[in-house]
C-alpha cells in the first residue's frame, strides 16, 4: 500500500490497485472516491470490524460518524475496525448547533468522540445540522467556533465542515462566509437540488461529500429509465455511484455499507470508472429529459396540500409517484408503498378533492392515488 504526502505531513493511505482518488477540495488532501458512511453499520460487531478493516485495505481513506447515529453506538461500531489503522485515513466526527451549545459544550463532544474512537485528533470535524439561521449561534462570542479555533490550535481539529438539510440558497451563504473546509450534502441521481452549491464549492475550493449517492437505498432497486438517460447500462447501484462521481466538484461519494460484498462491490464500481471519460453534461440533459416526460403538473412537495382530512401524506404519495414514473422505479414503489402503515394507504382517500382545489401545481393527485392503488 502506498501513500500520498498532505500538507500535514500525514499521508492518507493510498491503494491505485483498487481506487481512485480526487482532491479534497483545498486540503491537500486525496480522499478516496469511495467513502464510508458508517450511520448504516449493523449491530454485529465481528462483520462491522472486518468491513471496516477491509475498506482501509481496499483503499477507503474517510469515514463519516457521528456519535448520535445509531442510537449512539455509530463510532463505538465503527472504531475496532480501525484499531492501528487511523493514521492513514479521515475519521470524521460531528457534532450539532443550536441556541444553547456553548463552546464549552462543543469542546466536549469533540473530545468525546475522538475518545470513543480512539483518535488524538480528527481530521475533519463537522458542524451537523447546520443551517445558515444557526450562523449567529456559530460566531457568537463563547460560541461554537470558539471552540473549533481552539481546538484547531491545539491540533484536536484539522479542518472543519458543515452537513445539514438547509434549502440550496442557504447552504451557498454559508459557503460564501468561507469558514468552511467541506461540505456534506445529499446529492444523487433522483435529487440533485443541491448541485448549484455544490459546483459554488468547487469554486471556492471546498471539498464537496456527497450523502446518498445510492439515495439512501431506493437505487438499490431497478430504476429502468436511467441508462437510456444516462447512457450508462449499468446495474442501478453502480450508475448511480458513477453519475454522482462524474459531477468533477464532487470530492467523494459517502455511501452507507453494511455487507461486505456491497463494500466490495462499490469499490470495484469506482475503481473501473474513469470520470474523465464521463460527459457529465448530457447525462444532466437526460435527467432533466426524464423529469420533464412527467408534464408540467409537477409535484414540488410545496405541502399546501398537507391537512388531507384522512390523514394522508399527499406530498409523500406523489414523491413515491414521480420516482416510479420518471425513473422506471416500479419494483422500489411497490415495496415502498407495501411498507406504509394501512393509515395511510391511498385507499383511505374519500375523494374529497380539497388537495386538488389546494395545489398550485394542479397536480393529478385522485388519479396518482388510483394508479398507486392498482399498484399494489
Ligand atoms: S381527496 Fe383524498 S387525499 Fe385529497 S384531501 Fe381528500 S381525502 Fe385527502
Ligand atoms: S400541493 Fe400539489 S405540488 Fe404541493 S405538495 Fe401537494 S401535490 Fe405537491
Amino acid at each position: 500500500m502506498a501513500v500520498t504526502a498532505s500538507t500535514h505531513n500525514e499521508p492518507l493511505i493510498c491503494n491505485d490497485e483498487t481506487m481512485r482518488y480526487r482532491p479534497m477540495g483545498k486540503t491537500g488532501y486525496m480522499v478516496s472516491a469511495l467513502s464510508f458512511g458508517c450511520m448504516r453499520l449493523k449491530e454485529d460487531k465481528a462483520l462491522n470490524e472486518k468491513m471496516i478493516s477491509r475498506a482501509v485495505d481496499l483503499g477507503v481513506n474517510y469515514f463519516e460518524t457521528t456519535r448520535y447515529y445509531l442510537e449512539g453506538t455509530c463510532q463505538h461500531r465503527t472504531a475496532p475496525g480501525l484499531k492501528e489503522k487511523t493514521a492513514g485515513v479521515i475519521v470524521s466526527g460531528k457534532e450539532s448547533i443550536s441556541p444553547d451549545k456553548s463552546a464549552y459544550l462543543f469542546r466536549r463532544e469533540i473530545e468525546r468522540q475522538l475518545d470513543i474512537l480512539g483518535l488524538d485528533h480528527f481530521k475533519f470535524f463537522q458542524v451537523g445540522w447546520f443551517t445558515w439561521q444557526n450562523m449567529p449561534h456559530l460566531l457568537k462570542r463563547g460560541g461554537v467556533f470558539d471552540a473549533i479555533r481552539r481546538a484547531q490550535d491545539e491540533g484536536l481539529i484539522k479542518f472543519i465542515g458543515f452537513t445539514g438539510h438547509d434549502t440550496p440558497e442557504n447552504f451557498m451563504r454559508c459557503l460564501e462566509i468561507g469558514l468552511f473546509d467541506s461540505i456534506t450534502v445529499t446529492y444523487n441521481v433522483l435529487n440533485r437540488s443541491y448541485e448549484p452549491v455544490i459546483q459554488r464549492a468547487g469554486e471556492l475550493g471546498v471539498a464537496v461529500v456527497a450523502m446518498s449517492p445510492v439515495g439512501g437505498g431506493v437505487l438499490a432497486y431497478p430504476a429502468t429509465r436511467l441508462p437510456e438517460a444516462v447512457a450508462m447500462d449499468l446495474p442501478t447501484p453502480a450508475l448511480a455511484l458513477r453519475f454522482v462521481l462524474s459531477n468533477p466538484n464532487v470530492s467523494t461519494a459517502c455511501s452507507g455499507m453494511n455487507t461486505i460484498e456491497m463494500l466490495e462491490e462499490n469499490v470495484k464500481t469506482v475503481r473501473d470508472f474513469d470520470p474523465s471519460t464521463a460527459n457529465f453534461e448530457e447525462m444532466c440533459t437526460g435527467l432533466v429529459r426524464l423529469r420533464e416526460k412527467l408534464g408540467e403538473r409537477f409535484c414540488t412537495g410545496c405541502r399546501y396540500c398537507a391537512d388531507c382530512r384522512e390523514g394522508l401524506d399527499i406530498a409523500r404519495l406523489m414523491d413515491i409517484w414521480q420516482n416510479w414514473k420518471a425513473f422506471g422505479l416500479e419494483e422500489w414503489t411497490r415495496d415502498t408503498m407495501r411498507s406504509l402503515p394501512e393509515e395511510k394507504q391511498p385507499a383511505r382517500c374519500s375523494a374529497c378533492g380539497d388537495c386538488e382545489d389546494k395545489c398550485p401545481n394542479d397536480v393529478a393527485i385522485l388519479e396518482r392515488l388510483a394508479q398507486l392503488g392498482e399498484l399494489m
